[in-house]
């Protein structure tokens, strides 16, 4: 590697963090641009399974695996999956000691990894409007106040509508024709024991045809709600979004004939509604190497959420700063970086897609609604009545 070269990291996501933290903790400086004006500013959404062979492999060469493990919910592995009808179609338990995908809020691991990082490496409140290369193969970065800055090396962590991308590729997100709609519950155990009994320590998901309900255990006692259907971005034409009951009567129109306890989840949620309408890059999405800048995470593959999108931000986070340490040139680190980013996140987006087509299939039929390739052939599926007990 050149002698300190001049590194910026556009975003302070999972992705740019780890990727400052591995930088630092070899010594190399680095400077994260966030438009977001404090660690506090917005609540950072819901939990993450952290898989084995991504995150936790990211985490550790971060040097921080044992405190994510101690943050960290093993026993949130658990899954059950309803039909419409709440009749438990199959249940996975976490094994006894199994940590292949502990999950842990994503607040909390994002505040594990700004804490490991030097004083001052955030830059809050500074949006990144712009990057452009520039002919010695350096980049410009263009800040929001209209001031510009060269660096040796500018890495877009920016996410989905990332400012660095457009000087690698031309792509735009564009709506995958499914929407989640977020919501609320806070203090289950107490105030929502039906909810608590249908998600049960972790996740639980009831679908049928292009409609789903997802809810996922988050710690102290909060769940996570995303309403998931298939259908048009505009569903909510002629809606006010803060309308919350206006939100509510539509979302339960949508889900009629579906067992009250499932309904429930739609009546008695805490807060409003927040719409979160699905967006993906093309596929393949991919650029000629371009130097002094490159992208991770999303920035770079945004995908249909399959539980992989924040695991392998990490880990191209973390594989990122061990290129730029390993190699002599920033250049010879973009191509081991890239050479093999790319083609992973190319066959995690045609998973991810696949999954999305198999779950939300273009029907409402109820037939379509547990293909068998949704879980092994010799799982056994479990039939009780969510309801009964
Ligand atoms: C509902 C939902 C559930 C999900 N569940 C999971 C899951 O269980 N497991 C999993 O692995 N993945 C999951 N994902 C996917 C995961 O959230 C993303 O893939 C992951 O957050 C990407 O991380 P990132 O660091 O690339 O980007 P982000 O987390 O989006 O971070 C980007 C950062 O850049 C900042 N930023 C944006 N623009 C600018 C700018 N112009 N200048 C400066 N800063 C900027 C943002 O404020 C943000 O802090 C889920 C996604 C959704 C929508």
């Amino acid at each position: 590697m050149s002698p300190t070269p001049r590194i910026a990291i556009a975003g302070a996501g999972l992705g740019g963090l780890v990727c400052a933290r591995v930088l630092q903790q070899h010594g190399v400086p680095v400077t994260v641009f966030e438009r977001e004006t404090d660690p506090h500013s917005r609540s950072q959404g819901g939990t993450l399974d952290i898989d084995e062979d991504t995150g936790q492999a990211a985490l550790r060469a971060a040097g921080l695996f044992d405190p994510f493990l101690a943050l960290s919910r093993p026993e949130g592995q658990e899954w059950r999956l309803y039909d419409r009808h709440a009749n438990l179609i199959r249940h996975d338990r976490a094994g006894e000691g199994d940590l292949s995908r502990p999950e842990i809020d994503r607040g909390q691991l994002r505040t594990l990894l700004l804490d490991s990082l030097a004083p001052g490496t955030v830059r809050w409140g500074h949006s990144v409007e712009a990057v452009a290369p520039l002919p010695d193969g350096t980049a410009c970065l263009h800040h929001h106040d209209g001031s510009a800055e060269d660096f040796d090396l500018v890495i877009g962590a920016d996410g989905a509508w990332s400012r660095v991308r457009p000087a690698l590729s031309d792509a735009r997100p564009r709506y995958a024709g499914v929407t989640m709609v977020e919501a609320r519950f806070d203090d289950v155990d107490h105030r929502h024991p039906g909810i608590a009994r249908l998600v049960g320590r972790g996740t639980m998901s009831a679908k049928a045809g292009r409609r789903s309900l997802v809810m996922q255990r988050n710690s102290n006692g909060h769940v996570r709600v995303y309403v998931t259907f298939r259908g048009p971005q505009d569903w909510h034409a002629g809606l006010d979004l803060a309308d919350t009951e206006a939100v509510r009567a539509r979302l339960l129109a949508q889900y009629q004939g579906w067992h009250e306890s499932l309904l429930d989840v739609l009546r008695d949620n805490e807060g409003g509604f927040i719409d979160r309408p699905m967006f993906v890059l093309p596929v393949p999405h991919s650029w000629q190497r371009v130097p002094g800048i490159t992208l991770l995470g999303d920035a770079a593959h945004l995908m249909p959420p399959a539980g992989v999108g924040a695991n392998l931000a990490l880990l191209d986070g973390a594989e990122l700063a061990r290129a730029v340490i390993g190699h002599p040139t920033l250049d010879e680190a973009l191509d081991a970086y890239e050479s093999v980013m790319l083609p992973r996140a190319l066959d995690n987006a045609k998973a991810a897609q696949q999954m999305l087509s198999t779950l939300m299939p273009d029907t409402d039929s109820d037939d379509a609604a547990f293909p068998d390739t949704l879980w092994p052939a010799d799982s056994v599926p479990d039939s009780r009545p969510a309801h009964a007990g």
